[in-house]
């Protein structure tokens, strides 16, 4: 009889921002259980000789650090479906590489380890990461193949876990645990200056393919994630294969061509103050023109409720403004309970990150009730020439079907503003012009403003003049 092998899926994932003051709770996190984890696997094949089981994926809206609890009941869930339903050959496992947890920095390290020691020696262990992963020398001694997603704005998820799968695959067919070659490099970079179709990302992310070739599976280039205070973070280049040599070459020449280009990774948007950005965007046509507010970016870990662009387009008198959106579940309900048409005061927002921000006094009229998946329950309200929405979820507006469910039309402003730091691909084409703001919140795109005690050092651009080699730690 031909053999089957077993691999299972599986996962805890996260972008854990430790500038945030607020922890993700049990009530934050997302499990799926099952089938449904195929959900996120729709290029997966299915194979004659592989067996894929899908067990429990979990990940959470990006914020802080998962607090201790929570983590470690969805890890026991996981473990015990792993123990209960083996042996395995592999495990695919669907992970970010940015996961904080409280009392477990390298939480993935951790994580590895724990499925390690359920599966045992000989299974191999295949990660998908996000690009924005931190990877120390723990994440990848604790695993077998890692392949990471090579598009920010991220186009390429279902691809990068196909890729993972395959790699697997030919792992256990071939019979060959494959070596690895990692470069950490000392650099940290905000996601908003490596847009892969902005230079100089755009030529270092074309040199993937070319970097794959004899004895060279796959290679990846991170940039990493840098609002996290801990040692792993910066970007690092994971190449595998079955010729430890030319892995190690592999990963030194690509880390080598990052390494020289960084003094050009810039933001792939016009940046400014948040005053600055407002003038420029009342100054401007054609529109509408979005204005990221991406120190309270909630796709990258912001709280979501920093009010300082809503009390600054009111100061500046703006009109025909959409601001999408604040997070306030109180402010929601007040407006639930006053209904469509009332007018109302309410303090807004400040209340979840009280650092970057306080309570914003408003006077509003509730335009609408609504309720979707993402936001919970929202309410939309007019606040002078502001057209605010108020969500009780934190959330961000990434793609246009977000606005056409709560019956918005970002094309009918003039300014948009959004809790992003880049803009999604979605939104790109609509947006005449597209700001970024320097504004209040826990990811500061000005990370020389960051206050990091666990840092490597010396990393650029924290300090401008060091010099560096590239060399790899090899997995043979
Ligand atoms: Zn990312």
């Amino acid at each position: 009889m031909s053999r089957r092998w077993r691999v299972a899926i599986c996962g805890i994932a996260s972008e854990s921002c430790t500038f945030s003051p607020l922890d993700i709770a049990m009530s934050d996190t997302h499990a799926l259980v099952g089938a449904q984890v195929l959900q996120r696997h729709p290029l997966l094949q299915s194979e004659p000789d592989v067996e894929f089981v899908p067990l429990l994926r979990v990940d959470a809206v990006p914020g802080g650090r998962w607090q201790a609890d929570v983590y470690q009941h969805h890890l026991d869930a996981m473990l015990a479906a792993l123990r209960d339903n083996g042996p395995w050959d592999g495990v695919l496992l669907d992970l970010h590489g940015a996961l904080y947890v409280v009392g477990h920095e390298d939480a993935e390290a951790h994580q590895l380890a724990a499925v390690r020691a359920i599966v045992g020696p000989d299974a191999l262990l295949a990660a998908s990461y996000d690009l924005h992963g931190n990877v120390s020398e723990a994440d990848v001694a604790g695993l077998d193949i890692l392949t990471a997603l090579r598009t920010a704005p991220h186009a390429d998820y279902a691809e990068t876990r196909a890729r993972a799968a395959q790699l697997l695959i030919r792992a256990l067919r071939e019979g060959v645990r494959p070596a690895r070659a990692l470069v950490r490099l000392p650099l940290t970079l905000p996601g908003e200056c490596a847009m892969t179709l902005v230079e100089p990302a755009q030529s270092l992310y074309a040199r993937i393919p070319i970097t794959i070739g004899p004895g060279v599976w796959d290679a990846s280039l991170l940039v990493g994630y840098t609002w996290a205070d801990e040692p792993r973070v910066g970007a690092s280049v994971v190449t595998l294969g079955d010729d430890a040599v030319a892995c190690e070459r592999a990963a030194l020449a690509l880390a080598a061509a990052c390494w020289a280009v960084r003094q050009q990774f810039q933001f792939g948007q016009q940046t400014g103050t948040v005053d600055e950005c407002i003038t420029w965007a009342l100054a401007e046509q054609p529109t509408p023109v979005f204005i990221s507010d991406a120190g309270d970016n909630v796709t990258g870990g912001g709280v979501g409720d920093v009010p300082c662009v809503l009390e600054r387009l009111l100061a500046h008198g703006a009109s025909d403004t959409l601001y999408a959106s604040l997070t306030d579940a109180p402010a929601v309900a007040a407006c639930q309970a006053a209904g469509v048409g009332a007018t109302l005061a309410l303090q807004v927002g400040g209340k979840l990150d009280p650092i970057h921000g306080a309570p914003l006094a408003i006077e509003a009229r509730v335009l609408a009730l609504r309720h979707a998946a993402f936001t919970g329950a929202a309410t939309i309200v007019q606040v002078q020439g502001v057209t605010l929405v108020l969500t009780s979820e934190r959330c961000a507006f990434t793609e246009r079907n977000d606005f056409a469910v709560l019956g918005l039309e970002p094309r009918a402003y003039r300014i948009v503003v959004v809790k992003l730091g880049y803009l999604h691909d979605e939104l790109q084409p609509i947006a005449a012009r597209s700001l970024l703001a320097f504004s209040a919140g826990c990811l500061n795109p000005d990370i020389t403003k960051l206050r990091f005690e666990r840092l490597r050092r010396p990393i650029y651009p924290l300090d401008p003049d060091m010099a560096w080699q590239p060399s790899a730690t090899v997995w043979a």
